[in-house]
């Protein structure tokens, strides 16, 4: 006979960084123990997934868990599993749910465990496009890998191990394929980076971003392979990764190999139950989605933009943090008949490697307007740019900024000032965000 099923008021689905700030948040505003469960694959409690890519491979004193639990990753306090008990919050970890049924209310694992709630938060985050997905010839070969979580990240420093000072070849161009190459060349590997487009982080980086980081990566003995892709991989005997070819007809050496081409937002379990848009499910500007009592947050959610206008999806850590909080605080303001200020979010985005830091605010639209020095072998860089779209200033990005200039520059994306001489701007470059 099947088991009953474990009831709770709040189910939060998924134990990444939405979760832990949803956890914190619960906390703050007042929960009963037994209320909250929160439901995750994951065998740890919530983390701050950034450091996977960063401390985590450090040659030496690498972060470890309980080291960076949430929320330490914007300077709160470091929810250890001791602390959910504490405050009667469930954690059931090691825990996959595998169908979702929104209308009775119902979530069912991997193991045939049932769960049912009253609310529910969806905070299930992104996983990894692999190139298996794409039947890419030698790509289930041994130390070809992948980062979303901590088990990933657990066989990459087994990798490292494994084939100490090897040859390591990272596919993506992206800040995650950036993070890995240079934690790989700390680790003494011999490092090629290959990507298609014409320069890395297209995304968001403008030429003149990029040739700073990419002359940066060559002065630290990074080889940057542009304008092709990897079509298939050889193999020896035990079926670890030997090669690398690429599109172009090259062959890399390679002892590991990296991925990072990008993500997808887990939502299949939830296809057709709740309306979706732009890939993520959709809500409101308090996180509920169509159907009433059911929020989603964090990589998920497809929500209203207020400053631009527009649903987006965002899948960065800030966002993930202050969703969680939002949704939260809408809860628990509806029990009590009040309601709270809409989601109002700016952007923000960064990362760091090697000595570098960069930090991006507000939409990469419009006009870009480079200034400062971006010569890759300054001894201390600092340089910008600022994206100007209808007179306006909409974004600014700044590497090496100081904790004063980077709230300068988040400030001026806020406020979006006229600008009526772009080429006066450039001249004046940080002054100009000094002023707003
Ligand atoms: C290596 C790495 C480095 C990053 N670095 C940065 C950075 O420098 N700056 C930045 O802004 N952003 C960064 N990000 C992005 C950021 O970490 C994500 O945007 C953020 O984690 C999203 O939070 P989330 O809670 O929505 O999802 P996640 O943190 O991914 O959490 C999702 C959780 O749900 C669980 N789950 C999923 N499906 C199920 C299921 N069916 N049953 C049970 N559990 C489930 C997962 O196991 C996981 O625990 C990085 C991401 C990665 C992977």
């Amino acid at each position: 006979m099947a088991a009953e099923a474990r009831h709770f008021k709040y189910v939060v689905l998924g134990g990444g960084v939405a979760a832990g700030y949803a956890a914190r948040e619960f906390a703050k505003q007042g929960v009963n123990p037994g209320e909250l469960a929160i439901i995750s694959k994951e065998p740890v409690a919530p983390y701050e997934r950034p450091a996977l890519s960063k401390g985590y491979l450090f040659p030496q004193n690498a972060a470890r868990l309980p080291g960076f639990h949430t929320c330490v990753g914007s300077g709160g306090e470091r929810l250890l599993p001791e602390w959910y008990s504490e405050k009667g919050i469930e954690l059931i970890l090691s825990t996959e749910i595998v169908k979702v049924d929104l209308a009775s209310k119902t979530l069912t694992s991997a193991a045939g465990a049932t769960f049912t709630y009253e609310i529910l938060l969806i905070a299930t985050g992104s996983s990894v496009i692999k190139l298996t997905d794409f039947g890419v010839q030698g790509a289930e070969s041994n130390n070809i890998l992948y980062l979303r979580d901590i088990a990933d990240a657990e066989k990459l420093v087994a990798a490292m191990q494994a084939k100490k000072d090897g040859k390591a070849v990272i596919v993506g161009g992206g800040y995650i394929g950036l993070e890995l190459s240079a934690a790989l060349k700390i680790n003494n590997f011999d490092v090629t980076m290959v990507y298609p487009e014409p320069w890395c982080m297209p995304r968001l980086f403008t030429s003149g971003i990029a040739h700073f980081y990419e002359g940066y990566y060559a002065n630290k003995g990074i080889k940057i392979v542009k304008g092709t892709v990897a079509v298939g991989f050889d193999a020896d005997a035990n079926g670890d990764v030997t090669a690398v070819k690429l599109k172009d007809g090259r062959v890399l050496e390679a002892d590991i190999v990296i991925v990072g081409v990008g993500g997808r937002p887990l939502t299949a379990l939830f296809k057709g139950q709740v309306a979706d848009e732009k890939g993520g499910l959709k809500t409101d500007a308090f996180f509920e989605t169509s159907v009433p009592g059911v929020y989603a947050i964090g990589d998920v959610a497809t929500f209203p933009l207020k400053l631009y206008n527009e649903q987006r999806r965002v899948e960065h850590v800030d966002h993930a943090r202050k969703s969680a909080e939002q949704a939260v605080r809408a809860i628990k303001a509806k029990e009590s008949g009040e309601s709270v200020p809409e989601y109002d979010y700016l952007p923000y985005f960064y990362s760091r490697s090697f000595d570098v830091a960069w930090q991006f605010y507000g939409d990469n639209v419009g006009d870009d307007v480079l200034f400062g020095d971006n010569d890759p072998a300054s001894a201390k860089p600092k340089f910008g740019s600022y994206w100007v779209k209808d007179g306006k200033v909409v974004g600014v990005f700044l590497e090496g900024g100081s904790a004063e200039e980077n709230q300068a520059i988040a400030r001026v994306a806020r406020a979006q000032p006229a600008v009526a001489d772009v080429e006066a701007l450039k001249q004046e470059g940080l002054e100009f965000a000094a002023k707003v």
